[in-house]
């Protein structure tokens, strides 16, 4: 009969014949969501969307609802349901609003919810896919920043996979290759440095919004673009590694590599490094997520080393960036700081776009919030979920009347 390779099955010929893989998308009419949407469109024999989630936009969440052909919508804020419902009628896609209804998109019968809410919003939702026991393909970063213990704990008891969407997460995941995390001797991740990399400190502390939100190499929603130029974006990331690949604060580095080509490496005991590298362009992590552990075709642009011809590298300036320094030290820390370091940057961050603080204020601010935590104890170590909810909930809380009384 047939050879040995007659009877081997090609991961195209083996994703030919399986069902289609079941969707849930959070954050769906995101830069990540749309993202995602795109390599869902092009591949439609691959997928099947169970559900879609999203935060207030009720027309563009009913376009994607329709565009996936989504069974379940949910949209959290409670006033747009009946826009949502009406622009969806004719349609046989259920519909419902509010938090309850995030949370049962999140629970749906999947094999695959991709967590893409931007901020703390995402842990409830997130941690209720993991509860039902789902995997989880993890683009917010800020469920393991506000509650990495509990949430890590909470996906190994369900034998939940967690798969890395972050680019610098799922390059060091790639580069990892099932190796034991005890010969890992250092884990490194890049920045591109964001649009002040060469700025001085003082023409930064001016920088307007729309300075912050034009970085040089991704395309990204606001908060996530604001948190990428004072480098506090690359402090959520080395406290996302720390739960996501079990590694200490003091193996996890970061260097500057305004290319954006190489995203994250690993140096194991003998000297071998492996890295991940790609064209700056988020499909390609998600398109790997999405496919898991097979390989899924991605339009995104295909690297050309010799084109690129030099990759550079530098140090992280901590003087100029102090936000990396305040997750640093939240990292180095634990308990409840990197809880309150989150909370309080998302106010921040929120009082920022809305012109309330200049950008220097961000990290001031997160720096005052910690401080006070520390002095009060609600930088308690959250053991729960829960628990750390009420901190956030807490911090944000104050964050919101100290910056009105600013
Ligand atoms: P975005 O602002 O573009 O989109 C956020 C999505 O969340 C939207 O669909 C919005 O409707 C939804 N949302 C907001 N609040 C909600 C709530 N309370 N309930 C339900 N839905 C809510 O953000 P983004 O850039 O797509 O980022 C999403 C997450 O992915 C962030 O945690 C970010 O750090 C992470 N991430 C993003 C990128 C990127 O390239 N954009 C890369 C790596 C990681
Ligand atoms: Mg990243």
């Amino acid at each position: 009969m047939g050879s040995s390779i007659d009877m081997a099955v090609s991961p195209s010929a083996a994703s030919a014949h399986r069902p289609p893989r079941r969707i849930v998308l959070l954050g769906a009419t995101g830069s990540i969501g749309r993202s995602t949407v795109d390599l869902l469109e092009r591949n439609p024999r691959s997928f099947c969307v169970v559900a879609v989630a999203g935060g207030r936009d009720h027309a563009a969440l009913a376009r994607v609802a329709r565009l996936v052909k989504a069974e379940f919508v949910a949209i959290r804020d409670e006033n747009g349901y009946a826009d949502l419902k009406a622009a969806l009628s004719g349609t046989n896609i259920e519909v419902a609003a509010g938090r309850e209804a995030v949370i049962e998109a999140a629970r749906r019968e999947a094999d695959l919810v991709v967590s893409a809410i931007v901020g703390a919003a995402g842990v409830e939702p997130t941690h209720a896919a993991l509860l039902a026991g789902r995997d989880v393909a993890l683009a917010n970063k800020e469920c393991l920043v506000c509650a990495g213990v509990p949430f890590m704990r909470a996906a190994a008891r369900a034998g939940a996979r967690l798969l890395p969407m972050d680019s610098e997460h799922n390059a060091i995941f790639q580069a990892l290759g099932g190796a034991d995390p005890a010969t890992i001797e250092r884990m490194i991740i890049t920045a591109s440095g964001g649009p002040f990399r060469t700025w001085t400190r003082e023409a930064i502390t001016g920088a307007t919004v729309e300075q912050a939100l034009a970085h040089p190499k991704w395309s990204m929603g606001p908060k996530i673009t604001v948190d990428s130029a004072g480098l506090m974006n690359k402090g959520l990331e080395l406290i996302e590694a720390h739960h996501l690949f079990g590694v200490p604060a003091e193996k996890l580095d970061v260097v500057v590599h305004p290319q954006s080509i190489v995203h994250g490496l690993v140096s194991f005991a003998d000297g071998s490094v492996t890295a991940g590298l790609a064209e700056p362009d988020m499909r390609t992590p998600i398109a790997h997520c999405l496919a898991y552990p097979e390989r899924l075709a991605s339009p995104s642009p295909r690297l050309d080393l010799a084109q690129i011809g030099t990759l550079t590298f530098e140090r992280p300036d901590f003087e100029r960036f102090p936000a990396l320094r305040l997750a640093l030290d939240a990292l180095a820390s634990g308990g409840g700081l990197p809880t309150v370091l989150n909370a309080a940057n998302e106010i921040a961050v929120e009082g920022f776009l809305s012109r309330r603080i200049g950008f220097d204020g961000i990290a001031r601010h997160v720096a005052g919030a910690m401080e006070a935590a520390l002095k009060d104890g609600a930088a308690r170590e959250p053991v729960t979920i829960e628990d750390a909810l009420a901190i956030d909930h807490i911090v944000r809380e104050r964050s919101r009347a100290v910056l009105a009384a600013a």
